[in-house]
């Protein structure tokens, strides 16, 4: 079979090298026999596993000592629910953003456990000339306490991304499921950071917190025990049976990662990636980016082709080539490339090479 280059959103493609890896050592891992599978979580391997995960992690996006590193259960909507029970209490209010499908699907989740006289929100994308653009308010102004402000840096859905950072004088929470590792961020400017693993990361379940010190102190309510924070901390991730295997897979990443240059060389890929795409796009009058140039996401490319009556042979005939996965979310049609991590340019340039391909046979 020749190469497939699958462009799936989430669950999203893994680096080949760590697939061949896992699928090597399956059956015996760490020359004992088993599968990591099959091994006790408070096994003196695996705690060494996840040691060393931790400290990869910490080490590709250098995560000051002050703040934890949790890996828990319930992708990125557990944490939609968990931010709520950890830092609101029974009177606290917090400050959504809302930047496209998934910053408003947490404020639906916070409504609904904190009420939702104590969530407010603030759009930040306006359409201007059928382009989305975002617009970052200035926070300082607003004359009300929040115990946390929420936001989400890449919309998956809309192919939406801010570059800049949130300047609040609240603790700043990020969604960054789908643009973590993806590029350098400072995390001293975060209270807290999640992320579903299942596209820079390693298989859907399992989530990554990392959250300072001090947001632990905040008032909490009676909650579900897997997911509290200060219970994970206190029991190193492991309260109840971790996913154990989406854990080593995890590791697998954050070491295959640090063996191709780290976040740093990961982020000049895609920026690279990006520009190539999104020029193709903007090139030929066959497709067009519903995005504004400053807000393109470099890891959910979503564009439109200007005859949508072609939407669906556009996919069969990707398909037919090896490229798969780029129908658009449900919600918003259209297609949508999503190029995390894992994708090799080659993979990129092979999509632009069918896309002009194809608008030159249906011009
Ligand atoms: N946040 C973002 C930005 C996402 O892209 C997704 C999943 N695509 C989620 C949250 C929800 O993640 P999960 O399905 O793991 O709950």
């Amino acid at each position: 079979m020749s190469a497939i280059f699958n462009f799936c959103a989430g669950p999203a493609m893994l680096p080949p090298a760590v697939m061949q890896k896992a699928q090597k050592e399956l059956l015996n891992w760490n020359d004992q026999g088993v599968s990591v599978m099959e091994v006790s979580h408070r096994s003196k391997e695996f705690i060494a596993l996840t040691e060393q995960a931790e400290a990869d992690l910490r080490q590709l996006m250098e995560i000051p000592s002050h703040y934890h590193v949790l890996f828990m259960h319930g992708g990125g909507r557990g944490q939609f629910s968990a931010v709520v029970n950890n830092f609101l209490g029974n009177d606290g209010n917090a400050l959504y953003l809302v930047d496209g499908s998934w910053s408003q699907a947490a404020v639906e989740e916070a409504e609904k456990l904190a009420g939702k006289d104590n969530i407010d929100t603030l759009e930040l994308v306006s359409n201007i000339d059928g382009l989305n653009h975002v617009s970052l308010p200035d926070l300082s102004k607003i004359d009300k306490d929040y115990r946390y402000v929420h936001y989400c840096p890449n919309e998956t859905v809309d192919g939406i991304e801010i570059f800049e950072s949130i300047n609040s004088p609240w603790p700043v929470i990020a969604d960054m499921s789908s643009n973590i590792l993806s590029r350098k961020i400072d995390v001293s400017q975060f209270g807290l950071i999640y992320a579903g693993a299942q596209k820079n990361i390693g298989p859907s379940g399992l989530s990554i917190v990392i959250v300072r010190d001090d947001m632990l102190a905040l008032p909490t309510l009676p909650q579900s025990s897997i997911m509290d924070y200060r219970l994970a901390v206190k029991n190193d991730s492991m309260y109840n049976t971790p996913p154990t295997f989406a854990w080593y897979l995890a590791a697998e990443v954050f070491s295959w990662l640090k063996s191709v240059g780290g976040v740093a060389e990961m982020e000049k890929l895609n920026i690279e990636k990006a520009k190539r795409l999104y020029h193709c796009i903007d090139e030929l009058d066959f497709y067009v980016s519903g995005v504004a140039k400053e807000n393109r996401s470099r890891m959910n490319v979503t564009f439109q082709l200007t005859n949508a009556e072609l939407d669906s042979q556009f996919l069969e005939e990707a398909k037919a080539a090896g490229l798969v996965a780029l129908k658009g979310h449900r919600s918003v049609g259209g297609m949508r490339a999503s190029i995390y991590n894992a994708m090799p340019l080659e993979g990129v340039d092979t999509l632009i090479e069918f896309m002009k391909a194809f608008a030159a046979k249906h011009s």
